[in-house]
């Protein structure tokens, strides 16, 4: 294609509010727009680079017998009442009405589609199992939209379903979904890692995220440093036993600690570790108050808390109702002494405390020699913080160490959660009705764009692998005035595409150093200019990743090019 006529607008300046490398060169290179906050449109080579990503997500999903189909993004709200989500999926479910004022949602996922067209069409179960699949935009209204293509409200999912007999049949339709992923993200040239991972809104049991490593991801991935153990950080259980300490137990007793609003602040100030106080925190579990226990130099998993209430929404407290309840606001709160609407729980390691400080719920005292069960009572103990970098691994083999993540695919075990909700059954080989078993297997297609950016990047632009690449082969004529570079140029462009290689031709009357700037910054793997040397045939080619450079001649051009793209 002629660049003189494709829509690519190029920045040298890095956009204002783009944190990120992705984000900046997917902008700066003219892939893509922002519409509005976590709102993209594609532009023609992004648009390129999408259907690229598409076609490998694509093929493996063909591979493994899962038949491509488009749902609607608009999805009427009475499905989801049916499995519930309605209301536990919160706010970022985009909610509209139509002219009749009928309630509907703008797919964020599509479990309640699936499973009801499915409980319609398949009543036997010499239909199954089925996998499904589509690729197509989904709506999540995020709270914080941000870093271009990674965090989207608008942005490019495949998702796959599957509906299974049994458990064990649905154990295999995983593992070949897992394979599938497997060979996705290989193809796609990324460094990532399956990880064990938290089955969130969707009401699963067995999961694996895929994860992208790099210092920009979100995710905290926390690994065996001898092992194959990977999780979310938010998974990873922590095994470390804690002893029982056998320290005298002393007296509690009230002390001011005036202006002291943090931990470390507090331990400073009274003249010990972090690990020597309690850290308490006011959380709302669905429709409870529930403050959480643990020791200073520990954070809370609100993962953790949320399983532990098999609850559909955690969040904080708000301080206001803190006040209400205890009497005092964040900077002092502690377990001694709680009204009874306050459920104390507590971690593991707490119960092994003595002569420990806490909050007293009064603003600028704390509690100094406090021991769990003498001084506060706890409703129960349990696993509740993260695990942190030297901690067990829970394979049992080596010690934990972190790297970040960006999640580019996840696959879950939904087991009945929906088709149970939902009514979905078949008849089985008696003719008797049983509930389907399902999967869901998500792709962040535009995230996974922004990913390869992230891994595939230099100074000077976008590094993209051969087989992701807008095109294969950026044509460059340098001097459109000078005919026999004008001559020489169109000709390849025509052979190049004669030959079925896709070739972006920079036919612009531009400077030199703006060809090579934008070439750059494009990253399309091979790169050939026609320049001086073009009254002799001579066409210097240059790899835009290694920055090697050769002379060729004109006849060997095709046939070099090729062997190149092929390798
Ligand atoms: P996250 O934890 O990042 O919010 P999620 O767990 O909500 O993701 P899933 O429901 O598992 O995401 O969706 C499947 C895939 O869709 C994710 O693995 C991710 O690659 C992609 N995805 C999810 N949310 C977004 C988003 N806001 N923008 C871009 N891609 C997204
Ligand atoms: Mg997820």
């Amino acid at each position: 294609m002629k660049q003189s006529q494709m829509l690519i607008p190029t920045l040298k300046e890095i956009p204002a509010d783009a944190e990120i490398k992705s984000h900046q060169l997917l902008v700066r290179a003219g892939y893509i727009r922002q519409i509005a906050s976590g709102i993209y449109s594609f532009l023609p080579i992004g648009r390129r680079v999408l259907r690229k990503v598409e076609e490998v997500v694509r093929q493996e999903m063909e591979k493994i017998g899962a038949h491509e189909m488009m749902m609607s993004s608009l999805q009427p709200s009475e499905l989801w009442k049916e499995s519930g989500r309605w209301n536990t999926y919160g706010a970022e479910l985009m909610r509209i009405d139509d002219r009749h004022e009928r309630e509907f949602a703008l797919g964020a996922t599509h479990e309640e589609v699936v499973t009801s067209l499915i409980r319609d069409e398949v009543k036997s179960y010499k239909r199954l199992p089925l996998t499904v699949f589509q690729i197509q935009n989904k709506f999540r209204d995020e709270k914080r939209p941000r870093f271009g293509l990674l965090r989207g409200r608008e942005f490019l999912m495949k998702d796959a379903y599957t509906f299974n007999e049994s458990f064990e049949s649905l154990d295999e339709s995983y593992d070949k979904m897992f394979n599938a992923y497997t060979n996705i993200f290989r193809r796609l040239g990324l460094n990532f890692r399956a990880v064990i991972a938290d089955s969130g809104q969707m009401g699963g049991k067995d999961t694996h995220e895929f994860m992208v490593l790099s210092e920009v991801g979100e995710d905290v991935i926390a690994y065996s440093d001898t092992s194959e153990y990977a999780a979310n950080i938010e998974m990873a259980p922590v095994v470390t036993t804690y002893e029982k300490s056998t320290a005298a137990l002393k007296n509690m007793e009230k002390v001011a600690t005036p202006d002291q609003k943090t931990m470390q602040g507090v331990a400073d100030f009274l003249g010990h570790g972090l690990e020597e106080g309690l850290k308490s925190i006011m959380f709302k579990v669905d429709d409870r108050f529930v403050m959480v226990v643990t020791r200073g130099d520990h954070e809370v998993n609100d993962v953790k808390l949320k399983n532990l209430y098999s609850a559909d929404i955690v969040e904080l407290a708000s301080e206001e109702k803190t006040k209400e309840l205890l009497g005092t606001g964040f900077g002092s709160l502690g377990p001694v002494d709680v009204p009874e609407e306050v459920e104390v729980v507590a971690d593991l390691a707490v119960e092994m405390l003595v002569n420990v400080s806490c909050g007293a719920n009064e603003e600028g005292y704390h509690y100094v020699n406090v021991t769990p069960e003498r001084d506060f009572q706890v409703t129960q103990y349990a696993d509740l913080r993260f695990i942190q970098e030297g901690d067990p691994s829970p394979d049992g083999q080596g010690l934990i160490t972190f790297a970040r993540g960006i999640e580019v695919g996840h696959v879950f075990k939904l087991g009945k959660f929906y088709a149970e909700k939902m009514n979905a059954t078949y008849l089985d080989d008696q003719g008797k009705a049983q509930t389907m078993v399902m999967g869901s297997y998500g792709i962040g297609v535009s995230r996974t764009v922004a990913a390869i950016v992230e891994q595939y990047h230099d100074e000077r632009g976008i590094t993209w692998p051969a087989n992701i690449a807008p095109f294969q082969v950026h044509l460059l004529s340098l001097n459109s005035k000078k005919e026999e570079q004008q001559q020489l140029a169109d000709q390849l462009y025509d052979e190049l595409i004669d030959a079925g290689i896709e070739v972006l031709y920079d036919d612009r009357k531009e400077r030199a150093g703006v060809k090579f700037a934008d070439s750059d910054l494009f990253g399309i793997p091979l790169r050939l200019t026609v320049g001086k040397r073009a009254g002799e045939g001579i066409v210097e080619m240059k790899e835009r990743v290694t920055g090697n450079q050769s002379e060729l001649e004109q006849s060997e051009i095709l046939s070099v090019v090729s062997n190149w793209l092929k390798q």
